[in-house]
Parts: structure tokens; C-alpha cells; sequence
């Protein structure tokens, strides 16, 4: 049980700024942090159990998405046997974490931000290098796992000690009362590739910061960057064992969920694969002691109402940069617009020309749109692309192409049927379906019937309908005149309904609580 904490003094939480790449300086910094980052390049890399390093029988490599001749590194492909023996590290090494102070535990987060902040642009340009995020959405991320490390290190003082509780009756007699949160134990991490600093980081400190210990396994597509946030925590010298790391993919994320060792699962992912994970660790093994948790983040098919008394201006302006930011690879982005009859073909006629300006290149020239981030990315949502040519109209895009690396087209299909499959079903990549709704009952009622629950907007000038999509809009994070991405860690707490997952609120007051256990002791006073 973590000790009693003492006071310490912490700065109000701050997030994070932009950097601003037209200053030369800046500009000048990120290129030579490119260089930096491709001097690390074509080395073997080892996994960790205890600060051991830790290889494999087979490997596989990371590529550059938009240049896939270029190889980042080599990662082994981890087995359950690696599996196994992260989690015992995990449980030897969470004997003692749950004891050292919170004070303690927030040091090492509070020293890696200091690190990665010194560090931004290399951190920026792995993203660029391994996902194809350009300058201005690497360095987002970047700030974005800074703000998760400040602001959950922050909050963990304050679920120390003892909690509130209601003051005992006379009649019951003499005694104390205390409620205090204990941590639940060993937890895995499973991060998507598509922010593989920010979330991965955010998932796997957040319960380490509550005195949980991890086996932390990244997704295939992006473990070079896992290499560069697990060399930060050995830097901050995080004890050996509290954070463990294999590589691989989804044979041994299985083995991690569905070992007896395993305590809790924190999950950000697809819908289908969060739904297995949640099977498979409903399950009870032989020796297992507890009922696993499941923290899980999954898909969406966010929509954006554009009414009839909109800003048509600022609604294609908002649905652009929803939809093909990091080539609309956000759970957040943009992939479905229910517009009004009444401005359709005007909204359509301002849409076009500012998709048709979106340049297509390199992440490290700072395209403004670049490849999407692997092969089989490629394959899927080309292949959505064709299915759309058959379901709608093609109205701009739809080519692809991958000899040098796996670039896509940001592709808009008009006059999309509502149950269509490009209007149902989550792309997770540049395609947009624009729907035609007769008003904003409509407009509403195709927005909720989706299975997801993740992010949503509407624009419009009518302050009442406001007030209704307010009220009726059934999504997590809900826009009101402004693009449907980019939540702030403590600003925009994050998470999503129904088949987009268990609405955890990553960057929220109430995350860390989803990693501990409450425990209330009574003392009779005599
Ligand atoms: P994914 O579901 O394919 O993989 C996520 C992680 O799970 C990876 O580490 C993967 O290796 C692992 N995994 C795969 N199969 C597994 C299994 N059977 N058992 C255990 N682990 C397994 O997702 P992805 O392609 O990496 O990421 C994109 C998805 O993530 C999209 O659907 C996107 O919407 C979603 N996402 C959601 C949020 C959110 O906050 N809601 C944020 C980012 C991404």
C-alpha cells in the first residue's frame, strides 16, 4: 500500500504550445533532428523484462511509410513464453512499487516530460520517420505526451491518502472511517500506431503512476518509437520491472490479456480487436485470482451535421481539416458529413476546391498530406475506395498509388445512401462521405445510428439547435462549430460511447481512478 503522501507544492498544469516551424530557427532545429534520428537507424533491437534485454526466435522490421525503402530498425517478434516472463517481472517488481511514495513515482514522469520536451523534434521526427506524420502533426503528438506525463503525475497526489467519507452516526458508536485507493497490479498496454507516443505513453504511465506495474507491448507498425519512450524511462531510471517491453503483435498481445498474471488491460484500438480482448479476458484461467478490468478506446464514424443556417465557409474549412489531418488516420477525424438538402450542392461547391489544394508528399519535406502509415493500410483503404466507387459518387480523389511509398488521394464520395458501407463502417484513412439529409432531425438521426459513439459536430448559426445537438448528439467529445480532432490533454477529456469504447476520459479528472482500487477501513475507538 503506497505510504501516506506529504505535501509538495506542483505548478498549475499548463499544456503544452505548438512550435512554430516559420521561425527559421525552429525549421532550421527539426531538419537536424531528422538527421539525428536516421543516424539511430538499421540497428537490432532487444525488448525488456526487468532491464534485461530480451530477444526473439524471429523478427520483423519497421519501415518509412512514405519511403519504404527505408528501414528504421529490426524488433523481435515476441512469443507467450516472452509474455509470461514479462508478467512475473511485472509481479515481482509490483511488491515494491506499490509502496514507494507518489511524490516518487511523479519524479520519474515529471523527469522523462523534462527530457522529451528538450527532445521534441526527435521525438517529432520518429513519428514523421515511422508513421508519416508531417512537422506540424508530430509535433502535436509530442506535446500531447508531454501534457499526459504533466497532468497525470499531477493528479495522482491527489487520489493519496485518505478520501472523503460522511462523518459516522452517534448511534453507530466510536470510530474511524477511512477510504483510501490502492493500485490493482499488473496491468498491460496495448497501443494503437497511430499515436505511438502520446496514447502509448498516456496508457502505460497513468497506471504506473497509481503504483501498477506494466508489460507494455506497441503495435508492429511503430515500435521504433516504443524504443525511444522505453530508452527515456531507463534514462529517468524507472526500477527494473515496472515497465516492461515486448514487441510483436497480436499473438502475443493475446497471450499478455489472457495470462492469470494479468490484473487489468488498457487497450486503444479497433473495434473488433478491443471486442476480442474483452472475450478473451472475460475468460477465467487456472490460478487466476481476479476478475480482469478492461480499460478499452476503440474506433468511430464521426460525423459532421452541416445545417442549413451554417457558415458554409467555416464548415468546409472544419470538415477539411477533420477529415485528411494525418490523412484521417484519428480515431477523432471526420469521415462521415450529414448536410442539409437546402445547402448541399453550395456545401459541396466550397468542399472540392480546398480538398483539391491538399498537397500529397514526403513526412519529412512537411507535406500537408502524406502516405498513409503501412501496406496494410494501404490495402484496406484502397479497397474502400473501390467499394465506394460502386456504392456513390466519386467527387474528388479516389487514385492511389505505392512504388515508392503508400500514398492516397484525399478521396470524397458524394450522394453516400446512409447505410452504405462507406457510411457505416470505419475507413481510417482519407475517405469522406457526404450524405444528404433532408434537415436537422435527419441529420441527427443518421449521426446516431451509428454503432460508434466517438466524436461528432455540427455547424450552425442557430443558437436553439445548439442547444438540441448538445442534448441529442450521443458522442463522447462533441464539437460545436469547430473541427471534430485535436483534444487537449485536461482541456478536452477524451473518450468515446458504445462501440468506441468504455468512455474512459483519457486526459480527465477521473482516468486515474480507472487504474486503482478502493479499499475502506474501520477502526472501532474504544
Ligand atoms: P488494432 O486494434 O489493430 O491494434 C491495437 C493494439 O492491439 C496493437 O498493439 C496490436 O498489436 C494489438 N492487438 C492486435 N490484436 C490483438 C489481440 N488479439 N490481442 C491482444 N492485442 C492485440 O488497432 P490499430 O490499427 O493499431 O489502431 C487503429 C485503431 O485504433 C482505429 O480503429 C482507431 O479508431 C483506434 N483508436 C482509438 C482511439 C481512441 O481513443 N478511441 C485512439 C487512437 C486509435
Amino acid at each position: 500500500m503506497p505510504s501516506k503522501s506529504t505535501k509538495v507544492k506542483l505548478s498549475p498544469f499548463v499544456n503544452e504550445a505548438p512550435t512554430n516551424f516559420s521561425n527559421p530557427k525552429e525549421a532550421a532545429a527539426m531538419k537536424k533532428a531528422f538527421e539525428k534520428v536516421r543516424a539511430q537507424f538499421g540497428r537490432t533491437h532487444f525488448g525488456r523484462i526487468a532491464g534485461e534485454k530480451i530477444s526473439a526466435n524471429t523478427d520483423f522490421q519497421s519501415i518509412n511509410p512514405c519511403n519504404k525503402k527505408e528501414v528504421l530498425g529490426t524488433f523481435p517478434n515476441h512469443t507467450e513464453s516472452e509474455a509470461e516472463k514479462a508478467l512475473m517481472a511485472a509481479t515481482e517488481a509490483f511488491q515494491s512499487w506499490q509502496k514507494v511514495p507518489v511524490e516518487k513515482r511523479a519524479q520519474y514522469l515529471f523527469k522523462a516530460a523534462a527530457l522529451m520536451r528538450k527532445r521534441k523534434h526527435e521525438f517529432s521526427a520518429a513519428l514523421g520517420l515511422e508513421i508519416g506524420k508531417n512537422w506540424g502533426e508530430a509535433d502535436m503528438e509530442t506535446a500531447e505526451a508531454i501534457d499526459f506525463l504533466e497532468f497525470y503525475a499531477r493528479d495522482a497526489f491527489k487520489y493519496q491518502g485518505p478520501q472523503a467519507v460522511v462523518k459516522s452516526p452517534k448511534w453507530l458508536g466510536k470510530e474511524e472511517n477511512q477510504m483510501i485507493y490502492i493500485p490493482l497490479g499488473v496491468g498491460v498496454s496495448l497501443p494503437p500506431w497511430n499515436f505511438p507516443l502520446a496514447i502509448l505513453g498516456g496508457m502505460t504511465l497513468a497506471p504506473i503512476v497509481m503504483g501498477n506495474t506494466m508489460v507494455l507491448k506497441p503495435s508492429p507498425d511503430a515500435p521504433f518509437i516504443a524504443s525511444m519512450f522505453m530508452a527515456l524511462m531507463e534514462e529517468v531510471k524507472l526500477p527494473k520491472g515496472v515497465l516492461n517491453l515486448v514487441y510483436g503483435g497480436a499473438e502475443v498481445g493475446e497471450a499478455l490479456v489472457s495470462s492469470p498474471l494479468t490484473r487489468f488491460i488498457s487497450f486503444t484500438g479497433s473495434k473488433n480487436v478491443g471486442l476480442r480482448i474483452n472475450e478473451v479476458a472475460a475468460k477465467t484461467q487456472p490460478g487466476q485470482r481476479w476478475m480482469k478490468r478492461l480499460v478499452a478506446e476503440l474506433g468511430g464514424k464521426d460525423a459532421i451535421i452541416v445545417d442549413r443556417e451554417a457558415d458554409l465557409d467555416a464548415a468546409a474549412q472544419g470538415v477539411v481539416q477533420s477529415a485528411f489531418g494525418f490523412s484521417g488516420q484519428k480515431c477523432s477525424a471526420c469521415s462521415r458529413v450529414l448536410v442539409d438538402e437546402k445547402v448541399y450542392d453550395k456545401f459541396l461547391e466550397k468542399l472540392v476546391p480546398k480538398v483539391e489544394t491538399i498537397k500529397i508528399g514526403d513526412a519529412e519535406q512537411n507535406a500537408v498530406m502524406t502516405s498513409v502509415s503501412s501496406e496494410k493500410a494501404f490495402k484496406k483503404v484502397s479497397e474502400y475506395i473501390e467499394i465506394g466507387k460502386q456504392e456513390a459518387r466519386l467527387l474528388t480523389g479516389g487514385q492511389y498509388r505505392n512504388e515508392n511509398g503508400f500514398f492516397i488521394e484525399p478521396t470524397v464520395f458524394a450522394d453516400v445512401p446512409k447505410d452504405a458501407r462507406i457510411a457505416r463502417e470505419e475507413i481510417f484513412g482519407p475517405v469522406l462521405s457526404i450524405v444528404k439529409v433532408k434537415d436537422l432531425n435527419e441529420g441527427l438521426e443518421v449521426a446516431n445510428s451509428s454503432e460508434y459513439g466517438l466524436t461528432g459536430g455540427v455547424f450552425t448559426k442557430n443558437k436553439k439547435k445548439l442547444e438540441r445537438v448538445r442534448e441529442e448528439m450521443m458522442v463522447g467529445n462533441l464539437y460545436l462549430n469547430r473541427k471534430i480532432t485535436g483534444a487537449l490533454v485536461g482541456v478536452h477529456p477524451f473518450g468515446g460511447f458504445n462501440m468506441s469504447g468504455t468512455d474512459s476520459k483519457t486526459g480527465g479528472k477521473d482516468y486515474l481512478l480507472l487504474f486503482v482500487q478502493a479499499k475502506t477501513i474501520t477502526e472501532r475507538i474504544n
